[in-house]
């Protein structure tokens, strides 16, 4: 797994980090300013106290002459500058002890102890002039900041001198490296309590982040290895937080899933079995139902040559296999059809063998029924593809001729006639002995049915008997 820039103990460690660092960088600058000021103030107020002390030893009135370089030599010169630079002996604070007299806006020295060159003489001007000074010829004052001026840097307290009716006053240096060696040590003290603070603060933060860290990873491990499957691992959290009750609910998840996991599994298994079962089954009855399946295929296909062939029957006669009156009878109607579609002409042919009877009784029915099948065979190779012929009745044929006038039919019930008559061996065994037919002509009149247009051919045929047989008559033939 790919570790998170910005890692929640990174977070911790730092929010942690800055809160301490902020509390107790705060506290401690609270703390470093006020130890900077009492000490600032310290050293102010031993200044102003010395300044003080010292201006009480010395007499204005006094030391009133010394205006001039020259009056350095006076007597009294010489007392205050031995008794002043005792007194700054005696202070180790002080670097540099002066009386000064103030003139309007102008300030004069009266006494200086410096002992180097620099020493300034009675009347020498003084020209750094600060607001501290100015108030010292009146009341005890002290610098607020370091002061620079020929003689170096420093801080000066100053008091007004006895009898100077604010005219004199006694200054007091302190060198500011001496000031600035006591802030230093201040601000040394004050830089190891913020590394201290800063090294408390990240050890705090540290053990803190850690300790969530801990929970975390070990949450994040839980989590990977039940994603995993691997759900039987258990972990503890030596904790007694929240993130210990974290732990504990993800280990009773995890015991639930592996036991969820393990009922699945056997439900699967089961399921599997009954699956294999079950295609077994299937194919068992599948295979059964193929077997079946052919058997109703091969009824089928039998029923269909049964249905056909009585379809046949029905429409055929045993005997010659002609078409059977029934069957001829459905051509003709769609026959009258075409003819009012089209005005197709069409003629029916009659033909009856003659004194059939006779030749029944003389030679048998057996013979009588050879006849009508050679009489059949002999008609179907005179006509023609569309031509139809059927079984009438008894010893009675009906033949159809589409698209035939009366005279075609009449040319062609003639040749059949003929034929009929000149053709030898129609009868069994009786190679001499000639049959004749005799045949009604009717060609369909439109304004006649189609059973008048039979009639008329029956009638025809009629007379075709009555003129002595073996005759082709036609339906207008009277
Ligand atoms: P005609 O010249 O007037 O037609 O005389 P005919 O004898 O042919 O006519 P008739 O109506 O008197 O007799 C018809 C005969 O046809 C009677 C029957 O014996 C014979 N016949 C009818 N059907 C069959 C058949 O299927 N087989 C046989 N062998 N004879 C049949
Ligand atoms: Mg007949
Ligand atoms: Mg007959």
């Amino acid at each position: 797994m790919k570790k998170p820039a910005a890692t929640i103990g990174k977070k911790l460690f730092l929010s942690h980090f800055l809160a301490v660092l902020l509390v107790s960088g705060s506290i401690g600058t609270y703390f470093y300013h006020s130890a900077y000021s009492s000490l600032k103030r310290n050293l102010q107020g031993r200044l102003e106290n010395s300044a003080a002390l010292i201006s009480r030893t010395i007499d204005a009135k006094e030391i009133e002459i010394l205006r001039a370089p020259e009056d350095a030599q006076l007597p009294v010169y010489s007392r205050y500058l031995s008794k002043m630079r005792d007194l700054r002996g005696t202070n180790p604070d002080i670097a540099y002890l002066y009386v000064m007299r103030r003139d309007g806006d102008r300030v004069f020295f009266v006494i200086d102890t410096d002992t180097s060159e620099q020493q300034a003489c009675p009347g020498q001007p003084y020209l750094d002039i600060v607001a501290a000074l100015m108030k010292g010829f009146e009341a005890p004052s002290v610098d607020d900041q370091i002061v620079h001026d020929p003689w170096g840097a420093f801080m000066s307290g100053y008091a007004p001198i006895v009898n100077g009716k604010g005219r004199f006053l006694v200054g007091m240096d302190m060198r500011a490296d001496e000031v600035e060696k006591k802030f230093r040590a201040l601000k040394i003290s004050g830089a190891v309590s913020l590394v201290c603070s800063l090294l408390l603060a990240y050890l705090f933060s540290r053990v803190l982040s850690r300790h969530f860290i801990a929970g975390i990873r070990l949450l994040i491990e839980r989590c990977q290895a039940i994603a995993d499957g691997r759900l039987g691992e258990e972990l503890t959290f030596r904790s007694d937080d929240e993130l210990a009750q974290l732990v504990a609910a993800f280990n009773r998840m995890s015991a639930h899933l592996a036991q969820s996991r393990q009922e699945t599994r056997r439900a699967e298994i089961a399921l599997t079995e009954a699956n294999e079962a079950l295609e077994i089954r299937v194919r068992e009855r599948t295979e059964e139902l193929a077997v079946v399946n052919e058997q109703l295929k091969g009824e089928i296909a039998e029923r269909r040559k049964i249905q056909q062939a009585l379809i046949e029957a029905a429409r055929t006669d045993p005997l010659t296999g002609l078409l059977n009156r029934r069957a001829i009878q459905e051509h003709l109607a769609y026959q009258v059809v075409a003819y009012q579609r089209n005005r197709e002409p069409f003629t029916v042919l009659l033909a009856d063998i003659d004194q059939f009877k006779a030749i029944n009784d003389r030679f048998g029915h057996h013979a009588g029924d050879e006849a009508l099948r050679n009489l059949t065979r002999l008609i179907q190779g005179q006509i023609r593809q569309q031509d139809l012929v059927a079984r009438w009745g008894g010893e009675e044929f009906l033949i159809l001729l589409p698209d035939t006038d009366l005279q075609g039919g009449k040319r062609l019930a003639c040749k059949l006639r003929q034929q009929v008559a000149e053709s030898e061996g129609l009868l069994p065994e009786q190679p001499s002995l000639r049959l004749t037919i005799s045949i009604g002509v009717s060609q369909f009149q439109e304004s006649a049915t189609l059973d008048k247009c039979i009639q008329a051919a029956d009638d025809a045929l009629y007379r075709a008997k009555s003129q002595g047989r073996d005759l082709v008559v036609t339906a207008e033939e009277g």
